[in-house]
């Protein structure tokens, strides 16, 4: 026994000393981060998202396979805590076990099952694992880039951990010291103790059958052998964890605690003050070092797990550009422990000013910075609620208002933004252009907002200037129209919501540019908006409010769908074709519209709808979001070409969407593949085609003949 006291304490101890100076490091490291407002409020979401998130595994068992078993062995790992409790236990007294339920056949039988599960689930990961191995499928693999070496040794000392675990067990079975067996007083034999143990411990039981021919003398000493083992590779296991990217087991459920809830997209995350009144010589817009993330962002890098779910659904890694989100945070990880000593001397005012080169060009690429569309796929596939999107537009913010490097393409379009109100530099006086189609005025807000007018209706700067933008805007206000809904524009007193502004780093002219619309619409006393552009939509919704701006805002997909509900529109023409839509990315995975525009293909007669297979969260991006419209795309494959294949692989002979931007995207796409026969249109204009005489203007419904797929539009 004094063996075990020794070595087993000794062991531990020594482990212990070393994981918790690491632990403790890594504590000091993470804080010396800046600020991150917020982050401890909403005590009943961060408890809803560690029940959901960490105990339920939602995120990770959208994977089916390698889900359940991360959740077999994250269950695993919190079930088998009882077994580190017998093992400690055990080397004080042989036959110990926890008080009161330390003997139900039920414990005995969670802890085999786990122990069981726990392997097999290695087993599930080595062949996944193998299966797609970086050296053979390079960039295919969600693993390209991620520590495999490390990923082995962690499989190789998990399975280590139940090995040893079952072995000693099954020792303790034949020594009649196992915690789950019942005989009386007397020498036994080994097939007596086998006898006494509950069959609810299959496996020790079992594997104690297959040790019973080695004999007493041996099984004991195994007993005692195998116990230490156990303890050694678990106390090993967490000095190993501390040091590397499993790190995540302890990381993750604080991490998920402390992310935004329901999830971190649709708005970005700061708003910083960029009243110059406040700057001072020492004010840092953006993030240039690493020391100017917040605690929450350095919290992100370490919790990592490599696993690659995002790197697999990043449009832009799929079209072979330099970004992949996965490597993203692991170098700025990496820099971070490079950095930890000058970062921790200069928290505790020991460390002397070195000149360090900004983030972007020593550690970050330029090209991967801008090849980011913001789609949000990484975030949303994010086990650990990474938050990638906003430390990808804090670098830009960086390189754009303290370095002036962008793209050159960037510079025009911001200039077009700061002197004529748009991307596009077409100016204001040509925002009323699309209403000359109309066969009905639509009114122009001067002064305040009618009081018999519902809705701003927020047309966009695509909306507005682009050919196929302004099919989708007349569409929707005919159809507006035609349910009765009172609506009024901004004409020439609305100019761009400032998202290509924000997303592509120039925060002090999106604020700008926000505060001016802000002011408009207040000052037109506007209290409810309907957006035709889903990043509109998604900055006057959720970024506006930071600045002052709270409106109602809906996307007119929404609209459009509660009209029908509301028997304000009454589809009735048939059409027998084939339809599929795209998710705009700032209208679904963003903001979680995905029924609506569904459900206004569903309600027409005779349409036949057929999903991508990256649809809904999933959605694979056009390739115009993060201000990249506005940009060259000279790396790799286009993305939307490659979302446009998929598109057309449907058999569709229309690609809906929601989203000017998407619309134009994926048009050219289809136009470049030649195929004139599919034509891309917004889901108001499809579902215009099929509705019948006005209903919410007051006439009578009246059926019309069924007719042909519509022919293609002349441009
Ligand atoms: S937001 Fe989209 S494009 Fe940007 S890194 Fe994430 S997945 Fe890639
Ligand atoms: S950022 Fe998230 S999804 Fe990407 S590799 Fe790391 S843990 Fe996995």
């Amino acid at each position: 026994m004094l063996i075990r006291i020794i070595l087993g304490l000794g062991i531990s101890i020594a482990c212990f000393a070393i994981a918790g100076r690491r632990f403790f490091w890594l504590s000091q490291l993470i804080r010396s981060g800046q600020p991150a407002p917020r982050r401890f409020q909403g005590f009943a979401k961060k408890a809803e998202a560690e029940i959901v998130e960490v105990a339920g595994q939602r995120k990770i068992l959208k994977w089916t396979v390698p889900g359940i078993a991360h959740f077999f062995t994250m269950w695993g790992f919190t079930v088998l805590l009882l077994t580190i409790i017998e093992a400690y236990g055990a080397l004080f007294q042989r036959d110990f076990h926890i008080p009161l339920i330390g003997t139900w056949p039920a414990i005995g039988f969670l802890e085999d099952f786990f122990a069981v599960a726990v392997l097999v689930s290695l087993g599930v990961f080595s062949v996944i694992r193998l299966k797609n191995d970086p050296k053979r499928k390079d960039r295919s693999s969600r693993f390209y880039g991620s520590h495999t070496g490390a990923a082995w040794l962690v499989l190789l000392m998990i399975s280590l951990v139940i090995v040893t675990l079952l072995g000693y067990r099954a020792a303790q079975v034949n020594t009649g010291n196992f915690p789950f067996q019942k005989f009386g007083a007397g020498p036994h034999t080994i097939a007596e103790f086998q006898a006494a143990t509950t069959n609810w411990a299959f496996a020790s039981k079992g594997l104690a059958i297959v040790m019973g021919p080695l004999g007493a003398s041996v099984n004991s000493a195994l007993e005692t052998i195998l116990l230490l083992a156990n303890v050694a590779v678990i106390t090993g296991f967490l000095v190993f964890v501390a040091y590397s990217k499993h790190l995540h087991i302890f990381l993750a459920p604080i991490n998920i605690g402390m992310s935004r809830r329901p999830r971190a997209l649709g708005g970005l995350d700061k708003t910083p003050d960029m009243d110059m009144e406040n700057v001072t010589e020492d004010t840092v817009f953006g993030v240039g070092k690493i020391e100017d993330f917040t605690w929450k962002q350095m919290l992100d890098f370490a919790t990592c797990t490599e696993c690659g779910r995002c790197q697999s659904v990043c449009p832009a890694w799929n079209t072979e550009k330099p970004l992949s989100p996965k490597l993203l945070i692991m170098g700025l990880r990496d820099n971070m422990f490079s950095q930890a000593n000058r970062l921790l001397a200069e928290k505790s005012d020991e460390g002397q000013e070195i000149e360090l080169g900004t983030l972007v060009g020593t550690v970050i690429d330029p090209d991967v910075l801008w090849s980011c569309t913001t789609c949000g796929s990484c975030v949303e596939q994010c086990p650990v609620d990474i938050e990638h999107i906003d430390a990808i537009i804090d670098m830009r913010r960086y390189e754009v208002l303290m370095e002036s490097r962008f793209p050159s393409e960037a510079g025009l379009f911001l200039r077009n933004l700061e002197n004529q109100g748009d991307p596009w530099g077409l100016g204001q006086s040509k925002r009323l252009e699309w209403t000359a189609n109309l066969d009905f005025e639509v009114p122009v807000i001067d002064g305040e907002i009618p009081e018999d007018v519902e809705y701003l209706y927020w047309v966009g700067c695509a909306g507005a200037f682009d050919d196929r933008g302004k099919k989708q805007v007349e569409s929707v206000a005919r159809t507006l129209h035609r349910a009765g809904v009172k609506f009024a524009i901004l004409g020439p007193q609305e100019s761009c919501s400032g998202d290509p502004a924000r997303r592509v780093g120039n925060e002090y002219l999106f604020q700008e540019m926000a505060k001016a619309n802000i002011e408009t619409m207040q000052g037109a006393k506007v209290k409810k908006v309907v957006a035709s552009c889903p990043h509109c939509f998604n900055t006057i919704k959720n970024e506006y409010p930071a600045l002052g701006g709270d409106f109602e805002v809906v996307h007119h997909a929404e609209l459009v769908d509660h009209l029908y509900r509301a028997g304000k529109l009454k589809p009735g023409t048939s059409y027998s074709g084939t339809v599929t839509y795209h998710d705009p990315c700032y209208l679904g995975r963003h903001n979680r519209v995905f029924d609506e525009p569904r459900s206004l293909l569903n309600a027409i007669p005779g349409v036949t709808q057929v999903e991508m297979g990256r649809c809904r969260e999933k959605g694979f991006c056009c390739g115009a979001g993060g201000a990249r419209m506005w940009m060259e795309e000279n790396i790799g494959k286009r993305v939307n070409m490659d979302r446009t294949m998929e598109a057309l692989g449907t058999g569709a002979d229309i690609v809906s969407t929601a989203c000017p931007f998407c619309m134009i995207m994926i048009d050219d796409a289809v136009k470049a593949n030649g195929r004139e026969d599919v034509r891309v249109m917004d889901i108001t204009q499809v579902f215009e085609q099929s509705l019948l005489e006005p209903v919410g203007a007051g006439a009578p419904a009246q059926a019309e003949p069924e007719v042909e797929a519509p022919a293609p539009e002349a441009e």
